[in-house]
């Protein structure tokens, strides 16, 4: 029965919905019209579960990889680079359980034929077998594998099946052999990759949230298994760190404690880090204890030996595993959606990113008051070289621009999440210590600044 009450409820879950909704069409137009991220194949209708990164998007990629990689790798002693082969052979992925049993539940509608994935479904309707988009009858559950089978060579036979994997790791657990081989690690020791993954998901939806093509951050962290405990404590530390550098606020990020009942058959503990996203509190990363699982199944697949020896110890083991697996494009989207603001300033309503300068695509925009007066454009050219060879990486870092009204180009700043602009005005010129105006994205603030610190004063502004 429908009280007042849970119809106000409804109402307001309505309308909270409708808010999730706003804002991610707002953030989708900005990311296209700003030229951050596009629909896969657009020109030709789409392709659904696929997205283009444009210029800026794939500067603030890059610069989430580089703060993981760091992080994980380059200021590590404990940690091996990998990027290891997409396709891989179908042993790989027999022996890691994927044929088998890497599956979702779906469920199509037998009135409109629309697909679903029975576990996302509201309760109700997945009890009553009822369409949540036209209301027909839902036909059987059953198990869709999602992983991309393609064939290896010219022949199409069951000899040659491959599949786009669906994960980075087993290119790492496969891999195991040849790094212990090659560089000898004692354990605790870990592998590391960034690469794409693939898959055939039921219901690609919410934007980067859950595509069908997407990249993940991944590091099996080789244990032995009296250790285990230590390392997986350390890793929720590490993961909470990585969320903190790419400016993640810490109080929208939550563990959530897989119970035991819940967790894979090869785990024994795990935990989600959750975000709360413009439609709902779900998943950003994954933290498990893999046990040996994959090291014994490839093992026993392949007949090579994957064992340790320790040294000290004078015994040999199967090494344990801790796996903390992130993906990229959730950490962008989580980035986004948590910058995204709308506000007034000087009496106009602006949209602006902001994006920590750790992640920001432009960190530093510089500009001539004015564009047809030689002088000026010479002198902000001259100290737009200086800013590059200070704080540019590649072609991103910082722009220059001479384009329309001042106006115009802080707005469109502002709308790309660039965090200072400085500006080049007659004063930098004719005046003493030749003062130049930079400008705070955040509160519009304005301060004239002796050219000779600039650059000191960007540097410790950006954190450098
Ligand atoms: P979900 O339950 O949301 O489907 P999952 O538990 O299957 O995710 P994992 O297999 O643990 O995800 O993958 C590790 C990480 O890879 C996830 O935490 C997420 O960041 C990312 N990821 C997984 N599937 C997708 C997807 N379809 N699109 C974008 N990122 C994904």
């Amino acid at each position: 029965m429908k009280t007042p009450e849970n119809k106000k409820e409804k109402k307001k879950q309505l309308a909270s919905k409708g808010d999730a909704n706003d804002v991610m069409e707002n953030l989708i137009s900005l990311c296209k019209r700003r030229g951050f991220i596009f629909q896969g194949s657009d020109i030709y209708g789409g392709l659904a579960g696929t997205w283009d990164y444009g210029p800026l998007g794939v500067a603030l990629k890059n610069n989430v990889k580089d703060i993981w990689w760091k992080r994980f790798v380059t200021d590590r002693e404990d940690m091996y680079g990998m990027d290891a082969a997409i396709l891989m052979n179908q042993g790989v992925w027999k022996a890691s359980g994927h044929v088998g049993g890497f599956s979702d539940p779906l469920v199509e509608c037998q009135k409109c034929k629309r697909r679903f994935r029975a576990d996302q479904l509201e309760p109700e309707n997945r009890e009553k077998q009822v369409c949540p988009e036209c209301g027909g009858k839902l036909g059987a559950e059953r198990q869709f594998n999602m992983m991309f089978k393609t064939h290896v060579g010219a022949a199409e036979d069951e000899g040659s099946v491959s599949y786009l994997r669906p994960e980075t790791a087993q290119g790492m657990f496969v891999n195991f052999k040849n790094v212990l081989d090659t560089f000898h690690p004692k354990l605790p020791f870990g592998m590391a990759q960034i690469g794409k993954a693939f898959r055939n998901e039921i219901a690609p939806r919410d934007f980067l949230f859950r595509a069908r093509e997407f990249e993940q951050m991944e590091i099996e962290y080789f244990v032995d298994p009296k250790d285990w405990k230590k390392s997986f404590e350390h890793f929720i530390g590490e993961i909470r760190g990585f969320a903190e550098d790419v400016g993640l606020p810490s109080a929208k990020v939550h563990e959530h404690e897989i119970a035991p009942a819940d967790l894979a058959h090869y785990s024994r503990r795990t935990i989600d880090f959750e975000f709360d996203w413009p439609f709902g509190r779900k998943e950003l990363y994954g933290l498990a204890y893999r046990t040996d699982f994959d090291l014994k199944a490839h093992s026993s697949a392949s007949g090579v030996d994957l064992s340790y020896y320790d040294e000290e110890a004078k015994t040999r083991f199967v090494p344990h595993v801790i796996e903390p697996s992130l993906g990229v494009d959730r950490t962008v989207l989580a980035i986004l959606a948590d910058a995204y603001r709308e506000d007034e300033l000087g009496g106009e309503k602006r949209v602006f990113l902001k994006l920590a300068p750790s992640v920001a695509p432009v960190k530093i925009a510089v500009f001539p008051l004015l564009k047809n007066k030689d002088a000026l454009t010479a002198k902000a050219r001259e100290i737009y070289k200086v800013l590059c060879a200070e704080f540019a990486r590649g072609s991103s870092g910082v722009e220059y621009d001479e384009s329309g009204s001042i106006g115009k180009r802080y707005r469109r700043q502002d709308e790309i999440g660039t965090p200072f602009c400085v500006t080049v005005d007659f004063d930098t010129i004719e005046k003493p210590h030749n003062p130049v105006t930079v400008r705070d994205r955040d509160t519009g603030a304005q301060e004239s600044i002796p050219l000779k610190d600039l650059v000191s004063l960007l540097a410790q502004k950006l954190g450098k």
